[in-house]
This record gives C-alpha cells, structure tokens and sequence, in this order.
C-alpha cells in the first residue's frame, strides 16, 4: 500500500512520521515547501505537488487546516485531479463540517474513489506519540482495510458510522472540549479577579475530582504563560462554527456551545488565532 500524506502541519508532521517508521511507503505533500529531517531520514520521498502526491499513491491521506484546503489539495489548479484520484483511496483526517464530507463522499464515488472521513481525538503529543484515537465514517471493507495504516497513527479506530459519522463525532467531542477550556479559564479568570493566585487556582482543581489529563495539560499554559501550542485557537473557532451550523440545522438551542464558540471568536479577533486555545482566558 503506497500511501501519500497532505499537510505538514502541527498533526501532520507527527503523523506522518508515524506512518513511515511503521514502513509503508510514503511521499508527502505541503503546500508551503518544508524540510522535515525525520521524514527525510525514514525514505519518505516529498513531491513538489499535489498532483505528484496522489499520483504516486494507492491511499492519500489529508490532514489540512479545512474544506478550502481539501478542495485545493484534490480539485484545486495544483491539485490531485480526478485522474489520479480514480479507483484510489482518501482518508480525510481534517477536520471539517459534516456536510462537506457528506458532498466530499459523493463527489469521489463517482470516481470510484473509496473514502473515509476519520478526524482524530488528541492533539500534538499523542500524534506524536501515535496514541490518537481515530473517528472513521465510511464503508465497513474501507475501514477493515486501512485499519492498519490507522493504527499507526492511533491507538484506538472507531467505526462511527457511514461517511460523515466519524466527523459528527468529532464536532461533538470538539463542542465538549470547547466548553471544558472556556469553563477552566472562565474559573481562573473568576478566582483571579476574587484576589485568588492562579496557581493556588489550578492547583485545587487538579487536586480533587475535576482533575483530568486535558485540564493538567493547560495548567503550565494558564499558570505561566507557557507559549506551546497544542491546539490553535483558530481551530477551535473553525469546529465550533461547524458545530454551531449543524446545531442552527438541528433546531438545537446548544447554549454552551453558542457562548463557548462566542468566547473564542471574541480572542481570534483580538489576534489570539495563532495561539493554544487556551489563550481565551485573555479575552475573559
Ligand atoms: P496546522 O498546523 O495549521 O496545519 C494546517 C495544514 O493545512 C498545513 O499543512 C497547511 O499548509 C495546510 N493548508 C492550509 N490551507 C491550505 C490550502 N489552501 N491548500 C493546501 N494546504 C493548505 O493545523 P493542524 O493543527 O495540523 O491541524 C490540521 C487539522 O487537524 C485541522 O483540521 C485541525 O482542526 C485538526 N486537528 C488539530 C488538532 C491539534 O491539536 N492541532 C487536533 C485534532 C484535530 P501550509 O504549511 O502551506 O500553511
């Protein structure tokens, strides 16, 4: 299985690695020309385009910013095209909107392109670790098939359903860890103005039953100021509107989810966007 990876971003790049260590054969992709030594160093080979990528490829993998991305990497005037797409593989681990998938899904089966939609639970230490837990909507065979490509990147694939399912579980995990760090940084920001140090804050807080992974892995962030950045802000903006926009077709009144996408749309315009998501605190 000859497989080709788009976007060598803050996920990408750890994944990609992943995949070649495990040894399949691998050229990738960015849109901005980057070196990357490990993947240089594993045999990867890096095409100078789009096209080049899914032409030396059975599977082409995409973890892009989003839908615009995508459609440039695929169908785009330096993209794949639809003759090298026919017959092959996509795996779209971007996260995107259910209902791009949806017409992602279609538009490539009338190529007969098999698809996957499988975005991932995790952020930049378990892609680099390979212990992402991986959200895949598609075709029962398609999934057997590329569980063992997944699993270099995962720990864990969850079938959620045909193409679009594992997108829709992923806005609803992204809509919780939305609410979790706006409320985490809504209860610093309370305690600090009451005259409380932010480290007695998050001190208490991971010290009883509220405490969790994602919770200790923002504390050196609110604490001090720790500027990694684990999960863009930009991002968080970007799946939240996606969120908001399934739940405006749903009828659903999603009050935590509207204030919570409120919170972070009010830091991305005071210029936070490039920041860990965290960085919502500064705008409460
Ligand atoms: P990132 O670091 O911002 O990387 C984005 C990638 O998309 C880059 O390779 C970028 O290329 C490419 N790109 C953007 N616009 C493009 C275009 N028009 N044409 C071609 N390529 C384009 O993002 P990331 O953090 O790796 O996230 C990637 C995806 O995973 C996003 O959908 C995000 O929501 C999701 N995700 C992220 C995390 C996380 O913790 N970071 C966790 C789970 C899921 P350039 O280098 O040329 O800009």
């Amino acid at each position: 299985m000859k497989v080709g990876f788009m976007g060598l971003g803050i996920m990408g790049q750890a994944m990609s690695v992943n995949v070649a260590r495990k040894g399949y054969p691998l050229t990738v992709y960015n849109r901005t020309p980057r070196e990357v030594p490990d993947l240089a160093r594993l045999g990867a080979a890096m095409a100078g385009t789009a096209r080049g990528c899914a032409e030396a490829s059975d599977v082409i993998i995409l973890m892009l910013t989003g839908p615009e991305a995508c459609d440039a990497v695929l169908f785009g005037p330096q993209g794949a095209g639809e003759a090298a797409l026919r017959g092959k593989t996509v795996i779209n681990m971007s996260t995107v909107s259910p209902a791009y998938t949806t017409g992602l899904a279609a538009r490539l089966a009338s190529l007969g392109c098999s698809f996957l939609d499988a975005p991932v639970s995790g952020s930049k230490k378990p892609a680099q670790d390979g212990s992402l837990v991986i959200l895949a909507g598609g075709e029962t065979d398609v999934v057997e098939r590329c569980e063992p490509l997944l699993l270099t990147m995962g720990w864990k694939v969850v079938h959620c359903g045909p193409a679009g399912a594992g997108t829709m579980m992923k806005l609803a995990a992204n809509q919780l860890l939305g609410i979790m760090m706006e409320g985490l940084a809504e209860a610093v920001a309370f305690g600090q103005r009451g005259g409380l140090d932010p480290e007695t804050i998050l001190d208490v807080i991971l010290s009883g039953p509220m405490s969790c992974l994602f919770f200790q892995l923002k504390r050196d962030i609110l604490v001090r100021g720790d500027a990694t950045v684990q999960f863009p802000l930009k991002h968080m903006v970007k799946d939240l509107t996606f969120a908001r926009e399934k739940a405006d077709d749903a009828g659903e009144s999603a009050p935590g989810l509207r204030a919570a996408r409120d919170a972070f749309a009010r830091a991305l315009e005071a210029g936070h966007g490039d920041e860990d998501f965290a960085a919502v605190r500064k705008v409460l």
